[in-house]
């Protein structure tokens, strides 16, 4: 068992810094894995500000967490005190909590590290009071000040935290100490979607399909709540423990318009040609960006590799002029698809309703696996 003193010491890291967010500052990207390191295709990436790494030295003891699913999670603390929200609001969705709770490190015991991320490190945890297992990310204030993303962080709590949906990562709560900020988020026992896809080279079409029917319900989720994810890839996509997948990473999205110089994001590959072209600038902002991601990620979950991709200059070009070709061994349902959502006018693009009935997702669902979302959604 992690002893929580000697677990705050080894996360604590680098130096003080108090929460004084500067919001004034320029955003930078917050999310920026070195994709070229993860895997043997490497993405073309715009600059980025660095951050120097002074990551935080690794408990040296961890608690073995093992794991119920989160579903039997969600079921067994909602039969056993249906009424208690204040005993475990942590697995009750955010609009029946009566108050929030204070969380601090100590309510939780620690397992071993998940992951790492430019800003922080994500560890396996258990709530003690009601065993309910989640992902622990610790993040150090002085380390997102120093990138700048104080702000972005800010929004991603805010609008993460407001979200619950099958296949959108949940936040539970949050909370902070002089040095860092803790996110309590949903496990998602097997990972990221983009380790699956580079071992798997491409998804066979079902899979695909599937996977692409759960966006399509997670975006039109979204956007019903005015929400626009904008960095849609397989690198923000993590994948529970029964395979269904929960998009992550809301450090992009936003209500509303924003700067459009300091919002481009990691990897070119995604990026929809209206934030590209000039003189389109009506058009930055609308939900169709996901559409269009929505076609790219299709379209690389098939064949492999995004569809634009190329020198960083070309890859502009080639998006501004949707200029790709898709591989003759795809069905002819999945090559209208992929044609209907990778389209220049932002309007034109099909929208995600028709997405969710299009012959493609239609042949390979299951009604089970439709069935088996709503349901999950619907108790929500
Ligand atoms: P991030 O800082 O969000 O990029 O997280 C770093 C890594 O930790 C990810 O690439 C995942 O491998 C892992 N990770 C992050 N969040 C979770 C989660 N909720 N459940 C499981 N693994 C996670």
């Amino acid at each position: 068992m992690a002893d929580v003193q000697h677990l705050s010491h080894a996360l604590e890291g680098v130096s003080v810094q108090d929460e004084n967010y500067d919001t004034t500052a320029p955003p930078v990207p917050y999310k920026s894995k070195s994709i070229a390191a993860n895997g043997p295709q490497s993405r073309l990436k715009l600059p980025l500000q660095k951050i120097p790494s002074n990551a935080a030295p690794k408990p040296a003891q961890l608690t073995k967490i093992t794991l119920p699913s989160q579903a039997a999670q969600q079921r067994s603390s909602a039969e056993s005190r249906p009424s208690d929200s204040s005993a475990d609001p942590i697995s009750q969705p955010q609009e029946v909590k009566q108050k929030p709770k204070q969380y601090h490190l100590g309510m939780f015991e620690i397992g071993k590290p998940l992951g790492k991320g430019k800003f922080g490190r994500v560890y396996l945890a258990r709530e003690r009071a009601s065993g309910f297992v989640c992902a622990l990310k610790v993040l150090h204030k002085s380390e997102l000040q120093q990138g700048k993303v104080e702000k972005q962080v800010r929004r991603e709590i805010e609008i993460q935290s407001n979200l619950a949906h099958p296949h959108c990562l949940r936040l539970y709560g949050h909370f902070h100490d002089s040095k860092r900020i803790f996110l309590i988020l949903e496990f998602a026992g097997k990972g990221e979607l983009y380790k699956h896809l580079r071992k798997a080279g491409k998804f066979p079409e079902w899979q695909a399909a599937q996977y692409i029917a759960q966006m399509a319900s997670a975006l039109k989720y979204l956007h019903k709540k005015h929400v626009m994810h904008r960095d849609i890839k397989p690198e923000n996509i993590l994948v529970g423990i029964h395979g269904e997948i929960k998009i992550s990473d809301f450090g992009w999205s936003v209500h509303a318009p924003n700067n459009r110089r300091n919002t481009m994001c990691g990897t070119l590959d995604y990026l929809p040609p209206e934030m590209i072209k000039p003189g389109r600038e009506e058009n930055w902002y609308t939900e169709k960006v996901d559409l269009w991601s929505l076609g790219v990620l299709t379209y690389e979950f098939l064949v492999g590799e995004a569809p634009f991709e190329d020198t960083p200059v070309m890859t502009q070009r080639r998006i501004a002029k949707c200029d790709m070709s898709i591989p003759p061994n795809l069905s002819p349902e999945a090559r209208d698809l992929i044609k209907r959502l990778l389209v220049l006018d932002p309007e034109k693009r099909i929208s995600l309703e028709d997405v969710e009935t299009h012959p493609w997702i239609i042949k390979h669902c299951v009604k089970g696996e439709r069935a088996y979302n709503r349901a999950s959604f619907e108790k929500k």
